[in-house]
């Protein structure tokens, strides 16, 4: 275990869920993020059992911990019954998805609505009733701040509180913080005052202890722009002070922190985020693999 969250990218599984792991180890990664199928479609082809056996295999031997991305067009808050139907049903095969491959985070937006209270409550609702299709689920999930475009939910802390409290705030819910989406939404945490004051507020509102995974993307846009677009680490408008304080972040001690930067440049993203982390921290890793 590492005192500090564990850097890894989001990795390609073109040819075979498995081969992520190879790309994860050539890019140096010590976590990594997939989609377990078509991140723009619904329904993926039914997993088939070798092939989650060979995915296991690779994860055990790679021993660096996976974090799945739900499809983009999950909406759990939509009011809309036939795009409800179709967000459950999807998100319950992602859930199942995840635990014939072991994988034991999933990552879900929030999804969108007009008004935020009512979203929240449709969100939460609809995450327990994906939970209650599988009982004996070992993944956790976990919703991801939003930037604030259009009527997505979770820009704010409370909308992000509101959702869990909605969900009835079980163990098995969490939340993947995305410095990009915090950044776009107006939080501000480009020097370690604004980082502290930044993360004081999310502890109040949500609790630190709810956040099981990072993403780390830097912001094309300016603070507060409501515009998702991720920037390579340290060449956009947040910069690398945030970055800083991100990854020597002993509060996050083993939690993944996976970038989701362009495909081809994750070794040199992930360069650049090591080479932030304080000698203490890479003393620590070097211990740890010695
Ligand atoms: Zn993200």
């Amino acid at each position: 275990m590492t005192g500090r969250p564990l850097l890894g990218a989001h990795e390609s599984v073109a040819g075979g869920l498995h081969l992520a792991f190879e790309r994860a180890s050539a890019d140096g990664a010590e976590a990594i993020q997939i989609f377990t199928k078509n991140a723009r479609g619904w329904a993926g082809k039914p997993l088939a059992p070798e092939d989650a056996a060979r995915f296991r295999a690779a994860a055990r031997a790679a021993r660096v911990p996976a974090v799945s991305h739900a499809s983009y067009l999950v909406n759990l808050a939509s009011e809309d019954p036939g795009i409800r139907g179709k967000s459950l049903d999807a998100m319950a095969d992602e859930v199942a998805r995840c635990d014939a491959l072991s994988v034991p985070l999933l990552v879900v937006h929030p999804g969108s609505h007009p008004d935020p209270a009512r979203g929240a409550a449709l969100a939460g609702q609809a995450l327990r009733e994906v939970r209650r299709r599988a009982p004996r689920s070992r993944t956790r999930i976990l919703i991801e701040n939003a930037a604030g475009q259009g009527h997505s939910l979770g820009r704010t802390f409370e909308e992000l509180a509101a959702i869990l409290r909605a969900a009835g705030s079980p163990a098995w819910l969490g939340v993947c913080l995305d410095s990009c989406h915090l950044f776009a939404a107006g939080h501000d945490i480009r020097t370690p005052r604004a980082y502290a004051r930044t993360l004081a507020a999310f502890d109040a509102a949500v609790g630190l202890s709810r956040v099981r995974a990072w993403h780390l993307n830097d912001s094309k846009g300016p603070l507060g722009c409501r515009v998702d677009r991720h920037e390579n680490v340290g060449d956009g408008q947040i910069g690398l002070a945030a970055f800083a304080c991100i990854v020597n972040d002993a509060r996050f001690a083993s939690v993944p922190a996976v970038l989701e930067t362009e495909e081809g440049s994750q070794k040199e993203n992930l360069r650049r985020l090591r080479a932030l982390r304080r000698p203490e921290a890479r003393e620590e890793r070097r211990r740890e693999l010695a």
